[in-house]
C-alpha cells in the first residue's frame, strides 16, 4: 500500500500540515489501496500564498515561454497513458479499455489542443486607439470530481497554465492519485515553482478553503449543483470569477423516422459507460409512444450486453462504481423509481450475480417512467437508463426540457436539418445529432443549473483571461 504524506507546494513536495489521512479504496476489491494527506485550510493557504507568489512573473511570460513546459507536460500525458489509465482502474474502476481510450485518451487530447491553440493565440488586438490586452485572471482554484478524474483536471490546469494563470488543484478525495501523478508530470515538465500546486483533502474542508481563500482569483469548479451553488455564494461574497461545470439529466430524443435501433443502441452505450457516471450521459430516452414497446426491448437487449465485471479485466465493459456510498446512492434511486411505479425492463437494485465482492451495479432499464417521477428529474450518476414515452413533437421538447438541468443531449431524425431545428429548441450546451461524436474542441459547459462559463477549446482558454485596455 502507497502511503502518502506530502502535498505538492511551490515546486516541490513538502509535509502536508494538516494531520488526517484519506484512504483510497479500489472500488472492485474494496481494498485500501493508499493513503494521502486530508489537507487543512492550512495546506491550501500555503499552496494559495505559493500560487500567489508566482503569479506575477508567470502571468508576464511570452506565450513561447509557456508553450515549452506545456509541450513537455503534453508529451508526458502521451507516455505515461499506461499508467494513468492503470491509476484510474485502480482508483475508480474504470474499464481498463476505457481507461485507456478515454480516461487516459481525452486529457492527451485536450492536452494537445491547448497547445495547438496558443502557439497561434493573440493576446493582443487593436481597436481604434487602444490596445487591447488579454491578461491572466490571477490566482486559480481549480476543484475537480472524481468521474472523468484527470479529464477535468487538465480542461481546468492547463488552460489556466496556458493563459498564464497559477493553480491550486483540489482533487476529488476518491481519486487523489492520478492527481498526484499529474503533478509529477507538471514537476518534470519544468514550471517554475508555484505555478502549479497541489493540495488533497476532503471538499468540506479543503475544498471550501480554497474557495473562499481572499487571494484566489477564480474558482473553477465541477462537480454536483449543490457544492457549485454554495461555491458561487462565497465567490460571489469576495467577487471573484466563477466557472461552474454542474450536473446533467439530459434527454436523447428519438423521433419518428429515426434509426430506432441505432439511436437505442447509441443510448446504452453512452449511459452504461463509466458505469452511469458521466455527467452529459443521456439518462433519459425519450421515444414516440407508438415506438416505445419496441424501444424499451432493444434497450433491455442491449444492457445485457453491459454486464458488470473486474475492471482490470480487458474483456470488461463496465465496472464497479466508484464508492459504497455511490452505490447507494444509486440503488437508492431505483428503488425509488420502482415505488413511484417505474417497470423494471433490465437490472435493478439486487447485487449483480457473483459479484458480492466490489461496489457493482447492474445495468438497469427503467420503462413507464414519467416525468415527474424522482429518476426523472433527479440525477443519479450510475447505470440506469429511464426510457419515456412522448406523444408528439412539442410534448417532447417539453419532456426534454422539463428538469433544473441543460448539460447535455442527443437528437435523432430521420434528416440533420429536422435534428437540427429540433436540437435548437432545447435548454442544453451541447446536442450530438445522430450519434456524432463528442468533441475536445467544442466548447463544453451547461445552461440552466449546469453551470456557467465554457471548457475546452478558445472558449476554456477564454475562461482564465481578463481584459485591460490601453488608450493612445
Ligand atoms: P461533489 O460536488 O461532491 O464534489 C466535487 C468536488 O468538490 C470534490 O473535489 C469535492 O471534494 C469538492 N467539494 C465538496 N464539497 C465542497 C465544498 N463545500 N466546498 C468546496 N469544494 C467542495 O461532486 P462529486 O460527487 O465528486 O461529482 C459528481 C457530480 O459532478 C455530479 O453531479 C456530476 O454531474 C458532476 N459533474 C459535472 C461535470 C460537468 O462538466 N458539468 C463533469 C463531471 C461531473
Amino acid at each position: 500500500m502507497q502511503q502518502h504524506a506530502d502535498q505538492y507546494i511551490g515546486g516541490r513536495w513538502q509535509p502536508t500540515l494538516g494531520g488526517g489521512v484519506l484512504e483510497v479504496v479500489n472500488p472492485a476489491t474494496e481494498q485500501v489501496i493508499a493513503t494521502v494527506p486530508a489537507g487543512t485550510a492550512a495546506d491550501v493557504d500555503a499552496a494559495v500564498t505559493a500560487a500567489r507568489a508566482a503569479a506575477r512573473a508567470w502571468g508576464l511570460t511570452s506565450r513561447e515561454e509557456r508553450l515549452a513546459p506545456l509541450t513537455r507536460l503534453r508529451d508526458a500525458l502521451a507516455e505515461q497513458q499506461q499508467r494513468i489509465a492503470g491509476t484510474v482502474t485502480a482508483e475508480q474502476g474504470s474499464p481498463i479499455g476505457f481507461a485507456t481510450t478515454v480516461q487516459a485518451g481525452l486529457p492527451l487530447a485536450v492536452a494537445n489542443s491547448y497547445v495547438e491553440l496558443l502557439a497561434g493565440y493573440e493576446f493582443t488586438e487593436r481597436v481604434g486607439n487602444s490596445t487591447v490586452f488579454l491578461e491572466p485572471a490571477g490566482v486559480v482554484a481549480a476543484i475537480t470530481p472524481w468521474n472523468y478524474p484527470l479529464h477535468q483536471i487538465v480542461a481546468k490546469v492547463v488552460p489556466a497554465l496556458a493563459a498564464g494563470c497559477t493553480v491550486v488543484l483540489k482533487p476529488a478525495e476518491d481519486t487523489p492519485l492520478v492527481a498526484r501523478l499529474f503533478a509529477e508530470l507538471v514537476d518534470a515538465a519544468g514550471f517554475p515553482a508555484g505555478v502549479f500546486n497541489l493540495v488533497t483533502g476532503l471538499g468540506t474542508e479543503a475544498g471550501a478553503a480554497l474557495a473562499a481563500h481572499p487571494e484566489v482569483d477564480l474558482v473553477s469548479f465541477t462537480g454536483s449543483t449543490a457544492v457549485g451553488r454554495a461555491i458561487a455564494e462565497t465567490a460571489g461574497r469576495g467577487i471573484k470569477k466563477v466557472a461552474l461545470e454542474l450536473g446533467g439529466k439530459s434527454a436523447n430524443v428519438v423521433l419518428p423516422g429515426a434509426d430506432l435501433a441505432r439511436a437505442v443502441n447509441v443510448n446504452a452505450a453512452n449511459v452504461f459507460a463509466n458505469s452511469g457516471q458521466t455527467c452529459t450521459a443521456w439518462t433519459r430516452l425519450l421515444v414516440h409512444q407508438d415506438q416505445y414497446e419496441e424501444a424499451v426491448a432493444i434497450a433491455a437487449k442491449a444492457a445485457a450486453k453491459y454486464a458488470p465485471g473486474d475492471p482490470a479485466d480487458p474483456a470488461t465493459r463496465m465496472g464497479p462504481v466508484v464508492s459504497a456510498r455511490q452505490r447507494e446512492r444509486v440503488l437508492g434511486y431505483i428503488r425509488a423509481g420502482i415505488e413511484q411505479g417505474a417497470r423494471v425492463a433490465a437490472g435493478g437494485a439486487e447485487v449483480p450475480a457473483g459479484l458480492t465482492t466490489g461496489y457493482y451495479v447492474q445495468p438497469t432499464v427503467l420503462a413507464d417512467v414519467t416525468a415527474r417521477m424522482t429518476v426523472a428529474q433527479e440525477e443519479i450518476f450510475g447505470p440506469v437508463l429511464c426510457v419515456l414515452a412522448y406523444r408528439d413533437e412539442e410534448h417532447a421538447l417539453e419532456l426534454a426540457n422539463g428538469t433544473e438541468y441543460g448539460l447535455a443531449g442527443g437528437v435523432w431524425a430521420a434528416d440533420e436539418a429536422t435534428a437540427v431545428a429540433f436540437a435548437r429548441r432545447l435548454d442544453t450546451g451541447q446536442v450530438h445529432i445522430n450519434g456524432g461524436q463528442f468533441n475536445p474542441l467544442a466548447p463544453f459547459g451547461g445552461y440552466k443549473s449546469s453551470g456557467i462559463g465554457r471548457e475546452l477549446g478558445r472558449a476554456g482558454l477564454e475562461e482564465f483571461l481578463q481584459t485591460k485596455s490601453l488608450q493612445f
